[in-house]
C-alpha cells in the first residue's frame, strides 16, 4: 500500500475541514469522493473503520462529504433508523470482533482532557459522571484512569458494573 498523504488529525477543525467541502480527498491516493466508502473497499481494500483508525477520524461521523450528505436529503429520523440497522446487521459483527473496544479518534481524546481537566480528582456524583463519559465514548479502564489521575482498579469498580448491565440489554447500544 502507497504511504499514506498525512498523519492523525489532531483538532477538530481540521476535521470540519477535510468534512466540510463538496468532496473528500482520500488520504491515501488523493482522489476526490462525494463519499469514500466503496472507493476504499474496491481501491485500497479497506474499510472505513480502518481509515478512520488509521487517520484518527470519529466513528460516528460517515465518511461522505458535507455537501453529498446535504443533498442525500436524509433526515435525521431516517438515518437513526439507517444506523439501527446497520447496527443489527454488521455493526457488531466488526467493531468487537477482536474484543477490543474502539480507540477514541485522537483529537477528540485532546478535547476531552482539555475538557475535563488533567487532575479531575474528587470520588462523588461528579466523578461519577466523569467516568460515565469517557467510558461512553469508548475509552479503556486503564486510558480513563490516566486521564482521571486515579487507580485503574478505581475505574473499573464502576465501569464493570456498566459492562455487565449493558451486556444484559444489547438493545440498547
Ligand atoms: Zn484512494
Amino acid at each position: 500500500m502507497r504511504r499514506p498523504l498525512r498523519r492523525y488529525f489532531q483538532t477538530r477543525k481540521e476535521v470540519e475541514r477535510y468534512f466540510g467541502g463538496k468532496t473528500i480527498t482520500c488520504l491515501l491516493c488523493g482522489g476526490r469522493y462525494g463519499r469514500l466508502s466503496f472507493h476504499l473497499a474496491a481501491k485500497h481494500d479497506m474499510t472505513t473503520d480502518e481509515y478512520k483508525d488509521r487517520f484518527g477520524l470519529p466513528w460516528s461521523r460517515g465518511l461522505i462529504s458535507a455537501l453529498s450528505l446535504a443533498n442525500s436529503g436524509w433526515d435525521s429520523k431516517r438515518r437513526a433508523k439507517a444506523s439501527r440497522l446497520a447496527r443489527k446487521t454488521k455493526f457488531f459483527k466488526f467493531a468487537h470482533s477482536n474484543g477490543e473496544r474502539r480507540k477514541l479518534a485522537p483529537f477528540l481524546r485532546d478535547e476531552a482532557l482539555k475538557h475535563l481537566g488533567a487532575h479531575a480528582v474528587g470520588f462523588g456524583r461528579k466523578f461519577e459522571s466523569r467516568v460515565w463519559t469517557l467510558f461512553r465514548r469508548g475509552l479503556t479502564d486503564a486510558a480513563i484512569a490516566e486521564m482521571l489521575d486515579v487507580n485503574t482498579m478505581t475505574v473499573n469498580r464502576r465501569t464493570k458494573q456498566w459492562r455487565k448491565s449493558r451486556s444484559r440489554k444489547p438493545s440498547r447500544r
